[in-house]
């Protein structure tokens, strides 16, 4: 059975859209161009302005777009490439995919993107500079470092002035995973404006997952890039590495977008800058009514620079556990992203890292709650899950119960 208030709600939207969803699909029948053609062209065209970017490719789903990126864009296989350890999987597989070996560098504890500091410093001690190259090599791994695949996690974008500034000391390529990003935005202090998600790295990667900000009604991603080579390339890879039918220049994939998820994303596409003002004023209602909770709990921090697009309103909390299972009995849908930091994940043993190589990441692992967030979440829903978390503050008592430094603090 749903929850009275689900974690997220993905039959509300698609009710209200229906019409317009159902006639999308119509159109695909009747002209049966199911792969490729004037939806996929439309929507790439329609997601790039969107993104203030030059070109937009479609492909089959995110963790793809992840991969066509890295590889356009410079990656090669034996290369290194650096992002974080608290990320969705998919970040390190396409690295892995393409060949390169993933290198992590810790979180911010308040953005809980990569830290530009950490980064930097990584390079510096973490590396060797390789004079013949001009490249930094990986003391773990003895590879070039190549690239570095910020992701904007849970709607906020990474700090990118100060990325783009090392990527460029360390000659490294900045390759954007903006799976949970669609619209956000980051005021560059060296440029002076906003600057959307998708736009500032060599190339960026968003899922369609129907989860995600703008979602498909089934798998679909894209690739943005300022660089029409990167564009070409992805197209090319995308469809068995063929620019005309049957000629190969090269060995591709099927990656493809198809028609009927690009038709469903164009509508979706025009709602998706008003879903992500609701969006911000959910998160905006969020704050205010949990403010009295104090110290108890986290709440997410919005830099000044930044215009997060709330994909997921991510707190803190030092008994998670306890809390998470009140919230389940007052039937408040909750989820945790992500429980565990991809460096101790089984999945990468083969890594060699271990307990206490990051500690920020490894900190906030047990602490972080997905609170319910979706653009249709209504104002009283949010106050029932106020309520969930004031009744269990209430039940607790603190000064025991609560580990971590900053919850210990009280208020
Ligand atoms: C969703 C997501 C992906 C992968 O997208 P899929 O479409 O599921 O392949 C990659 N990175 C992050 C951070 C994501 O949230």
């Amino acid at each position: 059975t749903r929850p009275a208030i689900p974690f997220l709600d993905l039959i509300t939207p698609h009710a209200e859209l229906q019409p317009e969803l159902t006639a999308a699909f119509q159109e695909a029948l009747a002209s049966a161009a199911f792969v490729g053609g004037p939806a996929v062209e439309n929507f790439e065209r329609e997601f790039a302005a969107f993104c203030d970017a030059r070109f937009c490719v479609g492909v089959a789903n995110g963790t793809a777009a992840l991969r066509f990126a890295l590889a356009a864009a410079g990656v090669a296989p034996g290369d290194t490439v650096l992002t974080v350890p608290n990320t969705f999987i998919a970040t390190t597989e396409a690295i892995t995919q393409v060949g390169a070996v993933p290198e992590f560098v810790d979180i911010e504890e308040q953005t809980y993107n990569i830290d530009p500091v950490k980064l930097r410093e990584h390079l510096l001690t973490q590396c060797i500079w390789d004079s013949n190259s001009g490249r930094r090599i990986s003391r773990r791994t003895g590879r070039p470092v190549t690239a570095v695949a910020p992701v904007h996690l849970y709607g906020q974008m990474a700090d990118m002035d100060a990325i783009l500034e090392i990527a460029a000391e360390h000659r490294l390529l900045v390759v954007e995973d903006a799976c949970q990003a669609h619209g956000a935005e980051y005021f560059s202090r060296k440029d002076n404006a906003w600057k959307k998600a998708g736009s500032v790295g060599r190339a960026a990667a968003f899922s369609f997952y129907p989860g995600k900000n703008l979602g498909a009604c089934g798998e679909a991603g894209a690739v943005t890039t300022q660089d029409e080579n990167i564009a070409q390339k992805i197209r090319m890879a995308r469809d068995h590495g063929q620019a005309k039918k049957y000629y190969h220049d090269m060995e591709g994939d099927n990656g493809r977008l198809d028609a009927i998820q690009a038709g469903i994303l164009r509508i979706k596409l025009r709602h998706l800058a008003d879903w992500n003002e609701r969006r911000r004023e959910c998160g905006a209602r969020y704050r205010e009514l949990l403010a009295p909770l104090g110290k108890n709990i986290v709440l997410p921090i919005e830099p000044l620079w930044s215009r997060g697009v709330y994909h997921l309103y991510v707190i803190r909390h030092a008994d998670r556990e306890a809390l998470q299972a009140h919230l389940a009995a007052g039937g408040v849908g909750t989820a945790i992203h992500y429980p565990i930091p991809r460096h101790l994940q089984k999945a990468y043993k083969g890594l060699g890292y271990a307990k206490g190589d990051f500690p920020v990441s490894e900190k906030v692992a047990p602490e972080i709650l997905s609170l319910p967030m979706f653009a249709q979440l209504r104002p009283d829903q949010q106050e029932r899950v106020a309520e969930g978390l004031f009744a269990f503050s209430r039940r607790k008592q603190p000064s025991s119960a609560l580990s971590s430094t900053y919850a210990a603090a009280g208020d």
